[in-house]
């Protein structure tokens, strides 16, 4: 897997002279159900060969020729059953060649060729996988299972006491009532363990999302048990046969949780990032307002559709980003470039300032303002006073 320095570092990457080029490489096998998996190895494949013959008609550099094709060939080999999706960070001219397993969801087949590393998939990666923990509790035991992208993990797990003894007590003989309430205590108290048990994992940071898969009927029980600093983490519940769950069931689960979770932080925050822009507040609209807000450094998280691009020019000199195509700069009267592309100037930014970026399916509100907006942390033209008057 990548890591998220690896990521910053890519971010860094640019290239210099004319004549290099940043080749990115994308690849997204089919699930090994898909019959199709054989046909996107193909399809990689004449990805690869196309732009090859692109660049070759056009006279370009015999690196990026022979960084093509060694991706071909890399595209030759992931033919079979390979499961994991894979991303390819090529410019031999600067001897560099990263080759990554990346989570399926991140990656479709694709194929990039320019000045900087495409990583705009990859962008939203970390802050969307936080460390993920479930526990699974049920009356006689709880266990724990650590999910990371795509990695499972078992923990440690915690048996109620009365069950390790074979349950027999209560359910026969005369005393049955005094038994049952003893018994009773025991789930409590055990469920108090597992409480408390997560209590301190949250406590070293073993996790910063928690999914809990417990019955209906006993979930009231165990949730009064739970620390608040333990129930603000929770993220969702499922309550299916848990005896029969497998850990990676269990996994499948918490990453459904999780999607949905996301799915409805990014619609409140986009709804928040747009009543605030409406009103002058935390929030602005559009590629200018937005790298405006960007170089005064506001931005806590910025939204964009997954298929937003923009043409843009940014200063050789300065780094000045701006929406309107002019020859120089406005900032340092330095000449600019024109990128195809803002995302791969605006990726880096937020990779190297750690500020989230969120890539949105299609929205019409989204659409409406230009499929770009930002959340922002303050505003640099209030002063203190406007702050407090306004709040
Ligand atoms: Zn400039």
């Amino acid at each position: 897997m990548i890591s998220r320095e690896e990521l910053r570092r890519l971010a860094e990457f640019e290239c210099r002279l004319p004549n290099e080029l940043a080749v990115t490489f994308y690849f997204q096998p089919g699930t090994p159900k898909d019959k199709s998996h054989r046909e996107e190895a193909i399809e990689a494949k004449e990805l690869v060969r196309k732009t090859l013959q692109e660049l070759e008609v056009n006279g370009r550099s015999r690196e990026i020729i022979s960084d093509l094709q060694r991706i071909l060939r890399l595209a030759e080999s992931l033919h079979g059953n390979q499961a994991r999706a894979k991303a390819v960070f090529a410019c031999s001219c600067r001897k560099l060649w990263s080759e990554f397993d990346v989570p399926a969801f991140a990656a479709q087949t694709r194929l990039f060729v320019n000045r900087r590393f495409h990583l705009k998939p990859l962008a939203p990666l970390f802050s969307e996988h936080p460390h993920l923990w479930v526990a699974v509790v049920d009356r006689h035991s709880a266990r724990f299972v650590d999910v990371y992208f795509d990695q499972v993990n078992a923990q440690s797990s915690i048996e109620n006491s009365i069950s390790r003894r074979g349950r027999s007590d209560g359910y026969a003989g005369y005393d049955a009532g005094h038994a049952q309430r003893h018994s009773e205590d025991e789930v409590r108290r055990y469920f108090r363990n597992v409480a408390e048990f997560l209590k301190s994992a949250a406590e070293r940071k073993q996790f910063e999302a928690l999914v809990i898969g417990c019955h209906d009927l006993n979930w009231p029980e165990f949730e009064r048990q739970l620390h608040p600093d333990v129930q603000k983490k929770i993220i969702g519940r499922f309550s299916e046969d848990l005896g029969a769950l497998s850990d990676e069931k269990a996994a499948a689960e918490a990453n459904r949780i999780l999607r949905q979770s996301l799915e409805q932080h990014h619609t409140s925050l986009l709804r928040e990032t747009l009543d605030q822009a409406r009103s002058n507040g935390r929030g602005v609209t559009g590629l200018r307002r937005v790298l405006r807000a960007l170089e005064l450094g506001e931005i806590d998280t910025i939204l964009m559709s997954l298929n937003y691009s923009a043409r843009a020019v940014e200063c050789s000199h300065c780094r000045h980003l701006d929406s309107h195509l002019v020859p120089y700069c406005s900032v340092c009267g330095r000449s600019t470039r024109q990128l195809d592309d803002v995302c791969e100037a605006l990726v880096r930014t937020t990779l190297k300032n750690s500020i989230a970026l969120v890539l949105m399916p299609p929205d019409d509100s989204l659409d409406r303002v230009g499929n770009i907006a930002a959340l922002l942390r303050f505003r640099a033209d209030r002063n203190t006073n406007h702050l407090l008057a306004a709040s």
